[in-house]
């Protein structure tokens, strides 16, 4: 309501005497994860695109991205007019393999994207190692992992720049939104300018006028989220430890109730994780052990005892009806070859489809009760002749 009625619902707009719930928002997730820095945005997306411009990646760089994951990872890379590198997955946690990172390392190679999937981080000891020896910066896609820990740090301030989506999917959302992450002053400040058509704050804003002055540092778009947005991130962001401690605690109660069922794992936690942010909570069946069952007849078993989505790990990029990197326009013609995703082989990614399913985050909010109803309708899945029923049940 205070954004509704103070006549200012933008950045961009003139100044009205009070702070930008914007500028609140991004001091408080910076101090959240921190580091010295926040910029918002749009979306997660936008995100990523700013990231990667800020650090000069443009045509003819390439960028690693785990073979593994939401279709805006490799489809802004190509938005800034460079190439995904598909990389394959540490088979258990599915994110990116820091020793499938090094062996795809090239000259052109100007960024590696790791992505915090599901409820895994991806292995932070490894991947800064790698940065600091090859001088290839680390982006961390953090849309999946707001507020997890590696050994006593929040995820995001290990890379050059941490980026965050905060769509509706999201454990910290505003609907639509982004944010970006980093300690470095001058990164920050081009990824102020980039989201905001070259223009950044006024050291002392005048109310009446716009906050925004020219600085043209680079060549920037639109891509800042509105008031609207940061007022309730505002005031989300006050409740994500608590939710995400809630979900941490019924997932280590769930995976104590598979543990007896057996034959069912989870993602492996890495000795130095500290908090983990259950986004998905994932689970490998060893199918021979329940009955030579196909992935989806579970999928739909477990959907019809639960009442809930269930999801599948999902299939690698090269293989996605989303992911068509022959469809960029952005991309000059002599790259096609190079670009095309096919020519990467995942079979970590690939096989991760046929064994793991997922549940969303907003299962694991409620009582011990809900974990109990999972468990069970786990265990009746171990009892069933699935040969005798349709594959694609
Ligand atoms: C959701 C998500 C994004 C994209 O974020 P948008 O806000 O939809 O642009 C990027 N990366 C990962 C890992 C995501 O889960």
């Amino acid at each position: 309501m205070d954004v509704l009625h103070s006549g200012r619902w933008s950045l961009s707009g003139t100044s009205n005497g009070k702070k930008l719930y914007e500028l609140r928002f991004a001091e408080a997730f910076a101090e959240y994860n921190g580091v010295a820095y926040c910029t918002p945005t749009v979306n997660g997306s936008t995100a990523l695109t700013i990231a990667m411009r800020a650090l000069g990646i443009g045509h003819g760089d390439e960028v690693l991205v785990p073979g593994l994951t939401w279709v805006a990872c490799p489809a802004s890379v190509i938005e800034c007019g460079a190439m995904p590198i598909l990389v394959d997955l540490d088979p258990d946690t599915l994110c990116m393999s820091a020793d499938m990172a090094r062996r795809m390392i090239t000259e052109r190679t100007k960024a590696m994207m790791i992505v915090h999937f599901n409820c895994a981080l991806a292995d932070l000891d490894a991947f800064v190692a790698l940065s600091e020896e090859t001088g290839i910066p680390l982006i961390e896609d953090c849309s999946q992992a707001h507020g997890a820990m590696w050994k006593g740090r929040r995820v995001g301030s290990f890379g050059k720049i941490g980026a965050f989506s905060l769509h509706n999917s999201k454990v910290l959302t505003a609907g639509e939104g982004g944010a970006a992450i980093t300690d470095d002053a001058v990164l920050h400040e081009k990824m102020q300018q980039l989201r905001a058509n070259g223009r950044r704050y006024r050291a002392s804003p005048r109310p009446g006028r716009v906050e925004l002055e020219w600085a043209s540092d680079v060549l920037g778009w639109n891509g800042c989220l509105s008031e609207f947005q940061a007022a309730i991130l505002l005031d989300r962001l006050g409740h994500l430890d608590q939710e995400n401690e809630k979900r941490e605690m019924n997932a280590g109660y769930l995976h104590k109730r598979m543990a007896d069922i057996g034959d069912v794992r989870p993602l492996l936690r890495h000795p130095n994780v500290d908090r983990l942010t259950y986004f998905r909570f994932c689970m490998k069946f060893d199918l021979n052990r329940f009955g030579g069952a196909k992935i989806g007849q579970l999928r739909a078993a477990l959907e019809a005892e639960l009442d809930v989505p269930v999801l599948l790990a999902g299939g690698p990029l090269n293989e996605s009806p989303l992911y068509d990197p022959l469809k960029a326009l952005q991309l000059p013609k002599a790259d096609r070859q190079r670009l095309s995703a096919m020519r990467f082989e995942l079979p970590v990614a690939g096989e991760a489809r046929h064994h793991w399913l997922a549940l969303p985050h907003n299962v694991l909010m409620g009582p011990e009760k809900d974990i109990d109803d999972i468990a069970d309708a786990v265990s009746k899945l171990k009892g069933v002749n699935w040969a005798s029923l349709p594959a694609d049940l």
